[in-house]
């Protein structure tokens, strides 16, 4: 199932940066070549200035080599402009093309991957490790280009004065250069743990922010920033070992140099002592060698600079690759599109809106959750789930919104086998109330239009009458009332009469409802229950999971679940009659007198 392929780094960046869709090819090659040229140009200038120099001596017309001068410089000062411009900008192009792509990504990935991920490891994904791309590009990548082209310049020139001298330093070179290529292969491995440190740190800490109170109470903020700082530990230690690679790296590429330096005197000074070589070869010679160190001590930090990059490039990719519900699906097999009826060709009524037939299904991994399951929800009915905690009563719900994929049997919705649907097209014939329903940082009226984007005042207004929800427009700021964060200013009730509104503005033929009235009174709940015959009587379904059996008692049908099987169904009172467990049910909760349990 898991598509674990390793991600490659570099992959992801040559998508981002040199693939033609992105239009940045452009932006690459410019900035190369400002790269390469914006150092070559100053060589010019000692030339020009020499020319000035000896021309005001010999008293000749300065007019053309000053011209040439503040050219020179103008170009000089352009070109590094530039450079650090189009390479900038290409960086942060790259940082937001990846941003985005992620984040697209995060918001439609199957439902099981963000069970298998923790929030916080992906937000720093999102964060920490993209910018950390942005370095690769501003300063890595061009650095070694620039550090490359002036070695080979150097090397060439080496060449011409002493091939055999070349040949001493660039052995002593390849042997640093294949210990520099060892450690530096290290150095993404540890650069990529430490990331995913970073990524542990953060989900540990937006853990601990979530549970702000619970900790306050239980009186563990010390224990949760311990936890935290473990993580900070560990993100510091790998830290730490980069820097102590880096701190091998650095000085070996200097020795490597001064072997070299101590060879060519050795050999150099012995030829010129025996006449097989002028002194100022030698000299030049070392003076060319000399110069080579800068670049290649730049060529070695830029080297650690894309070894990150491309570890955070890694974690990025590794995101970008897990296909999304939609590409696991299978485009192929998608033929219902999204709308009413469906189509195809099928009748547009069926009997039954929802139809499960043997179905099986587990959690990743995890034990059989359902096994046989098989039951029928008619159109225009309100159907009730009930059973223990845990017997699966949320997950036929989320196996009906089609959240996750149902291993064995078969599930309709609408008359259509949801495989042969595509999630949208599942998901446009349903709206749903789910347990602990979330509330969005935002306005009171951002919230209800979640699912109605184009409802107008009016109708947010008449809803919120709806579900008794009427006291939030009481506020100064009516409709534009900031929620907080997760909705922290509503009550419990308040939150989830709000999920009902929100449902009910996105009205759609299939209502899913999972516990909805667990934070209710019993007057709203009420209120909420004429909701859902009025419903009825327009002819939609709903699918109702509660613990509590008295908002259930007026429903068509009632499905018992237990261990994953429909043990039982039938209206309230057939099953007293007929099902010993709705009858525990019933007496636990005060339905009926506990005597009653004994009569069969
Ligand atoms: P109910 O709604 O009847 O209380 P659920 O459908 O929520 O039961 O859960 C059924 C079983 O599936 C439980 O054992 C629960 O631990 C497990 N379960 C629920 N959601 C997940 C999930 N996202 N990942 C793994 N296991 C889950």
């Amino acid at each position: 199932m898991r598509r674990e392929r390793p991600a490659s780094g570099l992959r992801t960046l040559r998508r981002l940066a040199w693939d033609r869709d992105n239009g940045r090819r452009h932006l690459v090659l410019l900035g190369c070549a400002a790269s390469l040229l914006a150092p070559v140009v100053p060589l010019l200038q000692p030339l020009i200035v020499r020319d000035i120099v000896s021309g005001a001596e010999q008293q000749r017309a300065l007019l053309a080599p000053v011209v040439l001068l503040a050219a020179v410089t103008l170009a000089e000062a352009v070109l590094t402009g530039a450079q650090v411009y189009l390479l900038k900008r290409l960086a942060e192009g790259v940082v937001v093309d990846t941003r985005l792509a992620l984040v697209r990504r995060l918001l439609r990935l199957p439902i099981v991957e963000y069970d298998r991920r923790r929030l916080g490891d992906l937000i720093s994904r999102l964060s920490t490790d993209t910018s950390l791309l942005r370095s690769v590009i501003s300063n890595g990548v061009f650095d070694i280009v620039s550090a490359v082209l002036l070695g080979i310049g150097s090397i060439t020139v080496l060449a011409l004065i002493d091939p055999l001298l070349l040949a001493i330093t660039l052995s002593s070179v390849l042997l640093a250069a294949v210990a520099l290529w060892t450690l530096m292969a290290s150095l993404r491995g540890i650069s990529r743990t430490a990331q995913e440190h970073v990524g542990r740190m953060t989900a540990e800490f937006e853990r601990a922010l979530q549970g702000v109170r619970t900790i306050r109470v239980f009186d563990a903020t010390e224990r949760e920033y311990e936890r935290v700082a473990r993580r900070a530990g560990d993100a510091y230690r790998a830290g730490l070992r980069l820097s102590r690679r880096e701190a091998v790296v650095q000085p070996a590429v200097t020795t490597a140099i001064q072997i070299a330096v101590f060879m060519v005197l050795l050999v150099g000074g012995y030829r010129v002592s025996s006449g097989s070589m002028p002194l100022g070869d030698l000299v030049a010679f070392l003076l060319y060698l000399f110069s080579i160190v800068l670049p290649l001590n730049q060529a070695t930090r830029a080297l650690t600079t894309v070894q990150v990059g491309l570890a955070a490039a890694d974690r990025a990719g590794e995101v970008l690759e897990i296909p999304t519900e939609q590409e696991r699906a299978g485009a192929g097999r998608e033929r219902g599109g999204p709308g009413p009826a469906g189509g195809g060709g099928e009748p547009a009524v069926t009997p039954h809106m929802v139809e499960f037939r043997d179905v099986g299904f587990r959690y990743d991994g995890g034990p059989p959750v359902l096994s046989g399951a098989t039951f029928t929800v008619a159109r225009g009915s309100c159907t009730a789930v009930v059973g223990p905690s845990g017997g699966g009563k949320s997950t036929v719900l989320a196996l009906i919104a089609r959240f996750y994929e149902h291993g064995s049997g078969t599930i309709r919705v609408d008359g259509r086998d949801v495989r042969e649907l595509s999630h949208e097209a599942v998901r446009s014939r349903l709206s749903m109330v789910e347990q602990g329903a979330p509330v969005f940082a935002g306005s009171l009226r951002e919230n209800l239009r979640l699912g109605a984007p184009g409802a107008s005042d009016e109708e947010l207004r008449s809803v919120l009458g709806d579900v008794e929800l009427g006291e939030l427009l009481d506020h100064p700021d009516g409709l534009d009332r900031d929620l907080g964060d997760a909705g922290i200013v509503l009550s419990g009730g308040q939150r989830q009469r709000l999920a009902w509104a929100r449902a009910l503005l996105h009205d759609h033929e299939l209502l899913l409802l999972d516990e909805p009235t667990s934070s209710l009174d019993s007057e709203t709940e009420s209120r909420l229950q004429r909701l859902l015959r009025s419903r009825r009587a327009a002819g939609h379904t709903t699918v109702m999971v509660a613990h509590r059996l008295a908002p259930l008692v007026d429903c068509d049908r009632i499905i018992v679940l237990a261990g994953g099987t429909v043990t039982a169904e039938g209206t309230h009172a057939s099953l007293l009659r007929d099902s010993p467990l709705y009858r525990v049910l019933a007496a636990h909760q005060g339905l009926v007198d506990v005597e009653d349990l004994a009569t069969p």
